[in-house]
């Protein structure tokens, strides 16, 4: 099955996935923070973020 792929640009320069200013997982997952209703980007949050190693 062929997957349609997005580029994510991305500035957590902490995470393990990023690189150069974009995110190089295979895909990502982000959701709300907590469990509130998210209404602005500020309240969201990439779930699949790893510290660097
Ligand atoms: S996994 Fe999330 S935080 Fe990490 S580089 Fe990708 S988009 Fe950024």
């Amino acid at each position: 099955m062929e997957v349609n792929r997005i580029q994510v640009k991305c500035g957590v320069d902490t995470c393990n996935f990023y690189k150069n200013n974009y995110c190089h997982a295979n895909s990502i997952e982000v959701n709300p923070q907590g469990s509130m209703k998210s209404k602005t980007s500020d309240e969201t949050q990439c779930t699949t973020f790893i510290p660097s190693r």
